[in-house]
């Protein structure tokens, strides 16, 4: 066996095994030993038999007296066994294990770990854990008697099968767990050495060991991504510099374009178009992140952007993640750009390709989209296709990047020869995060929402206020003419027909029940893409009061007269999410409220969920949360191609910085470390690059 091997090779077992490891990310043996540890059980306190006290989690070694199959008269079968050793027997128990009476047999010396009981004043031990000890060959304990590492568990893998096999291929290879951080650096930072830290974070002999071992392996990780990005960063400068095509500016036009504007741009908007501007004036292409959190305006600065392309003959892209979202912005870029000559194309899977300008109004002809006569194409996925060409594509704008995957980001700039690529994203990712995954990006970060806007009053629901918030919402609809999302509980991660079902039962309740009074509509992403622009088109026009939806509305969709959202089961919904579907509302001059539903009557919960009354920026949001539910929560919920951490965590501040400070030193004299680049090059093949 060798570490890089696939399991899948290795035998008629690992071969059945296989698509349930892979659930678990585990592909090749090396996979095994990533998988690492949720917690240790404590085994370590060994007792003789007549030394046992109830309650106590010991570990007993004895001989086996008998063993057997106990069947009850409500026919469940339990297993019993005695067990003796040189003070005295015990009686131990086991639940419905019938295999057991053929693994343990009578004369064996076993160990077993579990807590003491008492039974009818006899002390018992219930459902242990137990290893046959083999005394000949001396072999050690590895699911009882210390502490025993516990995994994360898929159907038909169990913490007990995974511990063999990682104890296994950690004593069955050979020198391939040889280090690769220079020495100064282990010593500089006190880490364990590699093979050391590998062998200690899955079978520790302390707490504290495993503590250091994680200490290793996490820095190890945080450390890896750094370098990669920094790798990426200057592949990306030595490949394409000079390649790109620098755009000339004309700033007269530009600021006539940008006066026209119904809005004043905020500093920040200025800021970040002054980023991009110099950026594509460059023979390099750009590679910037915009950042904002909801509602700050990205998609201006990016039409100006796309306008600057525009005066220099080249066409832009802009894609979107889904079809709503994408037709609201083809509305907004036409609307702004149409007036200086622009020709705005729409392309989605069911929209083949529609242009829009001064002369030709909206024409619902079919075109082929080969080479696009639009000077901006915006669309969905169905950009991708190979039907979709460029004469000249300079620019290429990615909404909502963390909606796509790497291969589709690369498809889509592979239309140009090395066009300038602008992404945003409106996830507020923390500063500490964003240097980790994103530090061969350029960042522009907009942190000044337009003037005027008003804070949404967002208040906690509980359910003895329920009934009051529907009178309130039916008083405020009536009164003021607005209207009101409500989004359906979030059921699963991807939205499937059991989230679909529960949005259409509570539709049915709301408007039968609550509101009948109201007109209501209801949209999920099992819709047409014509079904869901339809609705969304009457929701703008008022002829609906109440949009019930699934968390699909999530992503971007404007409706300035909606200025109620309602949430429920707010509480399975990561913070940074619920700014992102409250950013739905507040948007045009109307006071905005949001209504947080829970039943949920952990504190815990509440007080996190109330942080949403006080707090009003998507960033620090994520930042409390983060600090709050680690970072699996908030980044589990994402979409695909986002990065998670195995080992280490991006609340770990300190740990991230001294990564960070490490790579930079290194990066520059990479070529004197040969193991240590091997090490990046795997990572660099395995790992989803984010930009
Ligand atoms: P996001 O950053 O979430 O993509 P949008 O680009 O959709 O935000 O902008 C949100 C709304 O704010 C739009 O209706 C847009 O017209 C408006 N807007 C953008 N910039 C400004 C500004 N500087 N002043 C006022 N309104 C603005
Ligand atoms: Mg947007």
């Amino acid at each position: 066996m060798k570490l890089q091997e696939p399991v899948k090779g290795a035998g008629r077992v690992f071969q059945m095994y296989a698509p349930r490891l892979e659930r678990l990310g585990i592909v090749t043996f090396e996979d095994f030993l990533y998988h690492i540890p949720s917690r240790y059980e404590d085994y370590t306190l060994f007792s003789k038999i007549a030394h046992t006290q109830p309650g106590e989690t010991v570990t007993i070694q004895g001989d086996v007296i008998s063993i057997q199959n106990v069947y009850t008269r409500s026919r469940k079968v339990i297993q019993k066994a005695l067990v003796a050793d040189d003070t005295g027997n015990i009686e131990i128990t086991w639940y419905n294990q019938p295999f057991l009476t053929k693994y343990i047999n009578q004369g064996d010396t076993v160990a077993f770990s579990g807590k003491i009981d008492t039974f009818q004043h006899k002390t018992v031990l219930v459902s242990p854990d137990y290893e046959i000890v083999n005394e000949k060959t001396g072999s050690t304990l590895i699911h009882t008697g210390r502490l025993v590492p516990v995994y994360p568990e898929t159907h038909g893998v169990s913490s007990k099968w995974l511990r063999r096999q990682i104890y296994k291929i950690l004593h069955e290879q050979r020198g391939e767990l040889h280090e690769f951080l220079p020495e100064e650096m282990l010593r500089r930072n006190r880490f364990l050495p590699f093979e050391q830290a590998m062998k200690t974070i899955h079978f520790p002999t302390t707490l504290q060991q495993a503590v250091l071992a994680r200490e290793r392996l996490s820095f190890d990780e945080l450390f890896l991504y750094q370098l990669a990005s920094f790798y990426r960063r200057s592949q990306w400068e030595e490949k394409l510099e000079g390649k790109a095509f620098a755009v000339k500016d004309h700033k007269p036009k530009l600021d006539m374009f940008i006066k026209s504007l119904p809005f004043i741009l905020t500093n920040a908007q200025m800021l970040a178009v002054g980023n991009i501007l110099y950026d594509v004036s460059q023979t390099k292409p750009m590679n910037r992140l915009l950042q904002g959190d909801v509602g700050s305006g990205k998609t201006v600065v990016a039409t100006v952007a796309m306008y600057e392309a525009f005066l220099n003959n080249a066409q832009s892209v802009f894609m979107a993640p889904t079809e709503i979202l994408a037709t609201q912005h083809y509305n907004t870029i036409s609307k702004l750009l149409s007036p200086f000559g622009v020709k705005v194309g729409l392309a989605t899977s069911s929209i083949k390709y529609l242009v829009s300008s001064i002369k030709q109004k909206r024409q619902n002809t079919k075109y082929k989209i080969q080479d696009t006569e639009a000077d901006v194409l915006v669309g969905t996925h169905a950009l991708l296709s190979k039907n979709v060409t460029f004469k000249n594509l300079g620019l290429v704008v990615i909404d909502e990047q963390q909606r796509f995957g790497v291969e589709q980001r690369g498809i889509i700039r592979q239309k140009g020869e090395n066009p300038h690529l602008l992404t945003m994203t409106a996830t507020p990712i923390p500063r500490t995060v964003a240097l980790t995954l994103y530090g061969d990006l350029d960042l522009s970060y907009l942190n000044e929402m337009p003037k005027g806007r008003k804070k949404i009053k967002t208040w906690l629901v509980p359910p003895i206020k329920r009934e009051g918030a529907y009178s309130w919402m039916r008083k405020e609809i009536k009164n003021t003419a607005s209207q009101a999302f409500i989004i359906c509980p979030f059921i699963e991660e991807s939205e499937n027909m059991t989230t679909v079902k529960a949005a259409v039962k509570e539709y049915e309740r709301l408007k039968t029940v609550i509101f009948p009074d109201l007109k209501l509509a209801l949209l999920h992403g099992k819709l047409k893409g014509k079904e869901k622009d339809a609705i969304l088109a009457d929701f703008k026009d008022k002829k609906y009061d109440i949009l019930v939806a699934t968390p699909v509305v999530e992503v971007g969709i404007d409706v300035p007269n909606a200025t109620i959202m309602v949430i429920e089961a707010a509480e399975r919904f990561g913070l940074a999410q619920l700014h992102q579907l409250r950013g739905r509302v507040g948007r045009g001059e109307k006071q905005s409220y949001c209504l947080l539903f829970t039943e949920s009557k952990n504190e815990q919960t509440i007080e996190r969920i109330k942080a949403m009354e006080t707090m009003h920026v998507g960033a620090e949001l994520a930042e409390y949360d983060l600090r709050l539910r680690g970072p699996g929560e908030l980044y589990g919920t994402m979409q695909s191609g986002q990065v998670a951490l195995k080992i280490a965590s991006f609340s770990d501040f300190p740990l991230i910085e001294r990564a960070r400070k490490e790579a930079e030193h290194i990066f520059p004299q990479l070529a004197k470390y040969p193991l240590l680049q091997e090490k990046l090059q795997k990572h660099l093949a395995k790992v989803i690059s984010p930009d």
